[in-house]
């Protein structure tokens, strides 16, 4: 976490530790510090203050925005095939439409006019991928959305994009956008969805109607008053990071690429997000690869997920068109705000040698 979350969450687990809700004096803290929360977020965002919904993360953010949205305009939910599972499987479970990707990660515009209608009810495309990295053209989705579902609402998993992209610029066109805290240097279990005004959303949990009743539960009051620090670093002192993330992103590729025969960068780096980095290192079990970069202090991604002992090929990879041996192959470093030279050389060091192991 960013030192300036963990200082502004520290008193609301201690002396003001009361529940925003109450009516006594122990609460009236905790109340401002929401409120005034609630207003930096918005800002933030691109929002208004009513405009923000607390959640507990981006994956609560996305099934209130999907499932809320669905329930006050029955129809068909929409989503490109590189969404977040979280989008996803809420999709699914709607009976929804899977779009497919081009090659990049990024929605196939085409194949989505094609799928939009008078009965769509909600499209869910993300900022950025949390896989590769790539960034998507929210304005030209949105065009495409407003012209062939003018009455349909479209949100946006910024999820993977408040660290390094103006969210409150790019999501601008979306009714509804979900960031979740620790992809950007707060907590985890807190995120939040903003819900444009005039967009009917129906709750998804029930209880003592926090949030104008769009989204019932105490108050996470050290996990928001969290994030709102941690969103006023990240937008304070984005722009540098980026440029120094993004050199220490482009010494790695370039050296993993330079260093291991045969390997390939996965997606255009032009269109990524700074922090990502996936390279693919054909004849290398990603598995494999990861046990023994763990050994050494590198703690990577791989391409895959492990599902009932069976290895799956990203889905991510899969919709970009890559075979499930290349998806089998892959490899994802992913730098932060944190990251240093030094964390560089240890994987430029650590990478090329375990792949060469495996590849003996
Ligand atoms: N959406 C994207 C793009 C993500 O990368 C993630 C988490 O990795 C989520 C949603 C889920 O967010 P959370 O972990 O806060 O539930």
């Amino acid at each position: 976490m960013r030192p300036e979350a963990v200082t502004a969450m520290l008193p609301f687990l201690t002396e003001h530790y009361g529940n925003p809700s109450g009516s006594h004096a122990a609460s009236r803290h905790a109340r401002l510090a929401l409120d005034e929360a609630r207003e930096e977020v918005a800002a933030a965002l691109g929002a208004q203050p009513g405009e923000v919904v607390f959640t507990a993360g981006g994956t609560e953010a996305n099934n209130l925005a999907i499932t809320g949205v669905h329930a006050c305009r029955p129809g068909t939910v929409v989503c490109p095939a590189a969404e977040h599972h979280a989008v996803l499987h809420t999709c699914a479970a709607l009976g929804g439409r899977v779009v497919p990707t081009l090659s990049d990660a990024t929605i196939d515009l085409d194949a989505l006019a094609d799928a939009l209608g008078p009965d769509t009810s909600v499209v869910s495309v993300m900022l950025a991928n949390n896989e590769v990295g790539t960034v998507t053209r929210l304005a030209e989705v949105a065009a495409v959305v407003r012209q062939h579902a003018p009455n349909a609402i479209l949100h946006t998993d910024a999820v993977q994009a408040f660290a390094w992209l103006d969210v409150a610029a790019l999501a601008a066109p979306a009714d509804l956008v979900s960031v979740s805290a620790h992809k950007f240097g707060g907590p985890k279990g807190v995120g939040a969805l903003v819900v444009r005004t005039g967009t009917a959303i129906a709750p998804i949990i029930h209880g003592g109607g926090q949030e104008r009743g769009r989204r019932s539960g105490t108050h996470n009051v050290a996990g928001i008053v969290a994030m709102e620090a941690a969103m006023r670093a990240t937008i304070a002192t984005r722009k540098d990071t980026v440029d120094r993330v993004a050199s220490l992103r482009d010494r790695l590729a370039d050296g993993l690429l330079a260093a291991v025969p045969g390997a390939v960068e996965t997606g255009p780096r032009r269109s990524k997000v700074a922090s990502n980095c996936h390279l693919r290192f054909p004849e290398v079990e990603s598995e494999a690869l990861l046990i023994l970069l763990d050994r050494e202090g590198v703690c990577a991604s791989a391409g895959s997920a492990c599902a009932s002992g069976a290895i799956e090929p990203s889905h991510v990879l899969v919709a970009m068109g890559l075979s499930a041996a290349e998806a089998n192959s892959s490899l994802r470093l992913s730098l932060g705000t944190a990251s240093t030279n030094a964390d560089v050389d240890l994987a430029l060091q650590v990478v090329p040698k375990s792949v060469a192991q495996l590849a003996d």
